[in-house]
């Protein structure tokens, strides 16, 4: 029997989770169909029962209805209940559907892991405060950073996201404004939505410590403005291809019961990545391509 998965977002054309999911299949010999689904936030708690009704054994859920994907769930994830988002949904033989985030588990994969960057003992920034920041401040502060700093363009947005996690770890908030105090950072991970933009947050010169690592959630064929902009400052760069994986494999794991070992994989990953980014017109479009 095949197992069949769906991801759903808005747009949904350009997600490169379909061939990451294929493969998966074949590295863990598991059957699995991966498709992409698109609806509006008027119809998705109603596109997730109809995957479930026709069959499907889970999906996972992408930009703009991560927020929303509660509501169409069962019962959630300790994690997914404290982040108020959802990313993979486990559809059960009972009718029953149980919600999970996989994002801050497939950031601290990448970044630890297969970067080899511990965050124990470093001082860390998290640049934004939606929905991929809230999904990531648990399990940053589960990594036991001397100090993690949530700044973000709306500063009331980034003090309430501080205060909610404040009994996990050493967190605070503030605005952008106030980054130069609080500087320098060993790692800093950019969560906001401006680099789809190619936007850069106005961010001091003094961020970065010797060395750092700056890392982009956003992921983009080359460079985006935030990784150029640190790299010249002598930083590290990283994007976000490889939470991308991570968190996907957390999701496979969750739906099939074996994790696949990416490590193994990633020269055929990059292939994926590769060959969707080079259209055939040469069109490279990395807007909103998040999961
Ligand atoms: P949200 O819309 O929930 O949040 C957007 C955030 O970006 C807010 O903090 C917002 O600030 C900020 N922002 C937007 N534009 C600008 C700008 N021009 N300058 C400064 N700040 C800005 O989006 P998500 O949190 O869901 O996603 C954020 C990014 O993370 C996206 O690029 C997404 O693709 C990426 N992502 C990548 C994943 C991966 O696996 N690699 C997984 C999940 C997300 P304000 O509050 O002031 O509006």
């Amino acid at each position: 029997m095949i197992n069949r998965y769906t991801v759903i977002g808005q747009p949904i054309a350009h997600s490169l989770s379909p061939p990451i999911h294929e493969l998966f299949g074949e590295l863990t010999q598991r059957r699995i169909s991966y498709t992409r689904t698109e609806c509006t936030p008027a119809t998705f708690v109603e596109t997730v029962r109809d995957w479930q009704a026709n069959g499907g054994r889970g999906c996972n859920v992408t930009m703009p209805f991560k927020e929303l994907a509660p509501e169409a769930c069962d019962r959630l994830s300790r994690a997914a209940e404290r982040a108020g988002s959802v990313n993979t949904i486990l559809m059960h033989r009972d009718g029953s559907r149980v919600g999970h985030t996989t994002d801050g588990a497939g950031l601290l994969a990448d970044i630890g892991r297969n970067r080899r960057r511990p965050l124990a003992g470093r001082r860390v920034l998290l640049l934004g405060a939606g929905g991929a920041a809230r999904a990531v401040v648990e399990p940053l502060l589960g990594a036991r950073p001397a100090a993690l700093h949530v700044t973000n363009r709306t500063a009331a947005r980034a003090e309430a996201l501080a205060d909610a996690f404040a009994s996990f770890g050493p967190v605070t908030g503030a605005g952008i404004d106030a980054l130069d105090a609080e500087a320098p950072f060993d790692i800093v991970v950019n969560a906001t939505a401006a680099s789809l933009a190619g936007e850069l947050p106005p961010l001091p010169d003094t961020l970065l410590a010797p060395g750092a690592l700056a890392y982009d959630m956003t992921y983009a064929p080359g460079d985006t403005v935030f990784m150029a902009w640190a790299r010249e400052r002598g930083a590290d760069v990283a994007d976000g291809f490889g939470m991308l994986v991570e968190q996907a494999a957390e999701a496979f794991g969750i739906w099939e019961g074996v994790r696949p070992k990416t490590r193994m994989a990633w020269a055929r990953l990059h292939d994926v990545r590769t060959r969707a980014t080079d259209g055939a017109d040469g069109r490279v479009d990395i807007q909103r391509r998040s999961s």
